[in-house]
């Protein structure tokens, strides 16, 4: 016999699937754009090992320097946060030469005081 409750149960039951089937579009839809992100990503590092490649084959080629320069000075530049790691760990933010005060991001400039901070290229 079907009565009002099982007619109740059946209509729960077709909006939990309605429900899981939007979860999964929008995991779908998520996971593309993840993996669209990380092609570009890729992209880009393909593209940045080349451009390094070609300025080292200059230095070599150029000035003489050889891989296992290369090799140490990246030892060298890995060792700065004391640990060989393959990365250098982020440094905390500087004190404003002019006010004192802790700066904020890497601003060229304090944000409290206006003094110019001379910032290194390669800060993390
Ligand atoms: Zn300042």
């Amino acid at each position: 016999m079907i009565g009002p409750g099982m007619f109740m149960a059946g209509r729960a039951i077709r909006q939990a699937q309605e429900a899981g089937e939007a979860t999964g579009r929008e995991a779908a839809r998520i996971a593309r754009s993840a993996r669209a992100q990380s092609e570009t990503l890729q992209g880009d590092i393909e593209r940045l090992f080349m451009i390094t490649e070609a300025l080292w084959t200059f230095l070599k080629q150029e000035h003489g320097y050889s891989d296992a320069e290369l090799i140490d000075k990246i030892e060298e530049i890995d060792m700065r946060d004391g640990k060989i790691d393959g990365k250098v760990a982020k440094q905390p933010n500087l004190a404003c030469p002019g006010c004192g005060r802790t700066m904020i991001g890497k601003h060229a400039l304090c944000l409290y005081c206006g003094t110019a901070v001379e910032r290194s290229p390669f800060e993390r």
